[in-house]
């Protein structure tokens, strides 16, 4: 309660004044509740290896198990806690589940990298890169089998103290990737200088790709940046068997996607290790 008293959202609120703000605030109490009973969970989905289909990582996806309203996905409360500081919470949150997961992992003798999704406040926090840190040595997981997520949207915003962060996280030995890239306008110099490990090519322009020369052009022209700058390039969203000979045809090596695994229970992600890139079946909706 008392960090809610120091929360923006809640200095500004005005019943009276503002529904929607109603709802945000009853959403980002319920959510500081389920951070507290265990209500968020982590789904896992594999990123392949477009050639052989093998799993060559693991990207780690917030679900909240609620009690009234079901499973939801992240678009569904995820905006309420980035409005606070309670998405700090939730990151650190993350970060230690997806750490035990992949120690659990390793121990039964799957070893994958694991991917963990940051949020534009956590790349504003200077506290951020020593909280990843105190993780990677509690868990004792090297750093360099950690990738941080960063949409592109966010790592453009360019706002003090944000690329001192990244650096940072760099330094520790921690992957940084451009998530959904493709939507945002990056200047290529910036490009550069960022401190990047990998580029996550957007959904929105895999799908569709196979019949859409303009798409193709675009992620050609990504894969060869990748080329140039020494970047993985992974493309997201891949629902079909011509979008991954498209992907492979153009250069692309690594990809992700229903055709492949949707997000599993880390329970079942032993199911989704096939050597043949055969997709797995799960539980975890897809809708929305
Ligand atoms: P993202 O990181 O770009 O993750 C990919 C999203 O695409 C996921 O949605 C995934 O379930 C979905 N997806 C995977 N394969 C396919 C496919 O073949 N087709 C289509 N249409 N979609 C596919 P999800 O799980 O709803 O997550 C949405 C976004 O929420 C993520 O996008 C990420 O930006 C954010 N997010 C997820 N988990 C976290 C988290 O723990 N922390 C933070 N800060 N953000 C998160
Ligand atoms: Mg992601
Ligand atoms: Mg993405
Ligand atoms: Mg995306």
């Amino acid at each position: 309660a008392a960090r809610h008293a120091r929360s923006p959202a809640v200095e500004n609120y005005r019943p009276a004044h503002d529904p929607a703000g109603a709802e945000r605030l009853t959403l980002h109490a319920e959510l500081d509740a389920a951070l507290r009973t265990g209500q968020l969970v982590l789904h896992y989905q594999s990123t392949v290896d477009l050639a052989t289909g093998r799993t060559v990582g693991v990207e780690a996806l917030l679900r909240w198990q609620h009690p009234r309203r079901g499973l939801l996905r992240p678009a569904e409360f995820l905006p309420a806690a980035e409005q606070s500081e309670l998405i700090g919470l939730v990151t650190s949150y993350v970060l230690d589940a997806a750490l035990a997961s992949a120690v659990h992992w390793r121990q039964k003798g799957i070893a994958l990298p694991v991917s963990v999704n940051i949020s534009a406040r956590d790349l504003h926090d200077p506290s951020f890169p020593d909280r990843v840190d105190t993780l990677l040595h509690l868990h004792g997981v090297p750093a360099d089998r950690l990738t941080l997520e960063i949409t592109e949207t966010t790592l453009n915003s360019r706002l003090y103290p944000a690329d001192a962060v990244a650096k940072k996280l760099r330094d520790l030995g921690v992957r940084l990737s451009c998530d959904d890239f493709g939507t945002g306008t990056t200047p290529l110099p910036r490009l550069r200088d960022l401190p990047l490990a990998e580029l996550k090519i957007d959904n929105t322009l895999i799908a569709g790709i196979v019949g859409d020369d303009d798409k193709r052009a675009i992620v050609a022209a990504v894969v060869e940046l990748g080329r140039v700058f020494d970047l993985t390039v992974v493309a997201e969203g891949i629902e079909r068997q011509d979008e991954r000979e498209v992907l492979i045809r153009l250069g692309c090596t690594t990809g992700q996607g229903y055709y492949f695994s949707p997000p599993v229970p880390g329970a079942l992600i032993g199911d989704v290790l096939r050597p043949d890139g055969e997709r797995a079946t799960s539980s975890d909706t897809r809708s929305g």
